[in-house]
């Protein structure tokens, strides 16, 4: 069992005493496309499909998308929650050969082509695979149970009710070493979630907090960013690298440069060097795995991603495909796969529609080059990644609130 796709399942009703195929589905002689995951990547690839002569079932276990790259701004109070969850419903309404199911897949069997799903089976000639990523934490359970990370909705908003909770009890305390564990951050990863978020709550801590809390006395709040290596923003240019240490210190961050969390009790947070941080709030940013489904063979894998070729098909299969985060591309640029990112993710998801339209109309399908494919977000120092904003303009709110 994958712990990261059955521990992250969001309330599901299981009422479904014996699972059954999935019902209400039309059985039509055109081929059906099974897409798992309605992430960007997901989700683009059903809106491309929107005029194909194919069935689409897409089947989530959210009835809403999560814009991400904002998650950070709901786990700080910046926005609602409504802002960036868009109902998949609503965004596919006008899609007449297209079916939504919120449902966790579970299994795939290759055998007799078909899902399993917590709500029942279903049959698929073209499985798409767009589950995207989960928190890592590299195999420590103390840090998965105690730590808060930020990869849905549920995260921000159990990070944003928790600092709030946390500073309502701060205000019945007198106890310098209780109120610093209170009041006090420690986040883990010193890529762009960490810093954007360190970077968010410098901002809260200096105009927002201090008039909300009026009898709290925010100097005293530590905000420490804890990153293993001597570099922030790993993999980005020196000097975005730079420019993002340079920026958290003037805004009063603790960086710890070459520091690794070695546990966490939900008070202290004890470092590789044996130091510790008195903190109830560990935010885990410190990296994020694939969350594969069960039933693929072993070769297809690279690590807890599918190793896709230049069609996104899955290693060993010719009618399962993997995009976004959890398809790993390997080429010479990218020997790890390409980067776990919106645009990557987006364009995937568009270039497989334009495929499956191309093989239906008689053409030759395209192979994707990731080089043109990513923009990469060159500044998280300012909190925005570039590829915010432009995504942002696609895929932000027209709508709000789950359907
Ligand atoms: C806090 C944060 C900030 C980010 N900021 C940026 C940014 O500024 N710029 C940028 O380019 N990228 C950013 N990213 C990365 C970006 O969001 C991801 O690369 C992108 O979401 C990947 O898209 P995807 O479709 O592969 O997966 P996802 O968007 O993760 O979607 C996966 C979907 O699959 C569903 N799912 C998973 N498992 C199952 C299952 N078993 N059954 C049914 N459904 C399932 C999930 O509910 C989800 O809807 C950020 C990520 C985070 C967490």
């Amino acid at each position: 069992m994958h712990p990261q796709v059955h521990e992250a399942v969001p309330a599901i009703d299981y009422l479904y005493p014996m699972l059954l195929n999935l019902e209400k589905i039309a059985q039509t002689d055109k081929k059906r496309v099974v897409i798992v995951g309605g992430g960007f990547a997901g989700l683009e690839l059903a809106k491309t499909l929107s005029k194909a002569d194919v069935q689409v079932v897409l089947i989530d276990k959210h009835n809403f998308h999560t814009f991400q790259p904002l998650l950070y701004q709901v786990a700080t109070a910046g926005i609602e929650a409504s802002s960036i969850i868009h109902p998949y419903r609503r965004i596919l309404q006008d899609q007449d050969n297209t079916y939504f199911r919120m449902a966790e897949a579970q299994s795939v069997n290759t055998a007799t082509n078909t899902l399993e799903t917590s709500i029942g089976f279903i049959r698929y000639d073209y499985l798409v695979i767009a589950t995207g990523a989960t928190a890592n934490f590299y195999g420590n359970t103390e840090l998965q149970e105690k730590a808060i990370s930020l990869k849905s909705i549920e995260d921000a908003l159990l990070l944003r009710n928790t600092i709030i909770s946390n500073f309502e009890k701060a205000l019945q305390v007198n106890d310098e070493e209780q109120l610093n564990s209170l009041m006090d951050f420690v986040i883990v990863g010193g890529g762009p979630t960490g810093v954007e978020i360190a970077g968010a709550l410098s901002e809260l801590r200096k105009h927002v907090f201090p008039k909300g809390f009026k009898e709290l006395n925010f100097v005293n709040m530590d905000i420490h960013l804890i990153q293993s290596g001597p570099d922030l923003l790993k993999g980005m240019s020196p000097m975005a690298s730079k420019k993002a240490y340079q920026y958290l210190e003037e805004f009063g961050v603790k960086v710890w440069l070459n520091r690794r969390v070695k546990s966490f009790d939900g008070y202290k947070v004890t470092l590789d060097n044996g130091e510790q941080l008195c903190s109830r709030v560990l935010i885990w940013a410190a990296g994020v795995t694939g969350a594969p489904l069960h039933g693929l063979e072993t070769q297809s894998m690279a690590g807890n991603r599918y190793k896709v070729d230049e069609y996104n098909r899955v290693n060993g299969y010719d009618n399962i495909f993997a995009i976004g985060d959890i398809a790993a591309m390997i080429t010479p640029e990218y020997p790890d796969g390409c980067p776990m990112l919106a645009q990557p993710a987006i364009q995937q998801g568009r270039q497989l529609g334009e495929n499956i339209l191309r093989y239906q109309a008689g053409k030759n399908q395209r192979p994707l080059n990731i080089l043109t494919a990513a923009p990469w977000p060159l500044s998280a120092v300012t909190r925005r990644w570039p590829t915010s904003a432009s995504l942002t303009a696609k895929y932000a709110p027209k709508a709000s609130g789950p359907g």
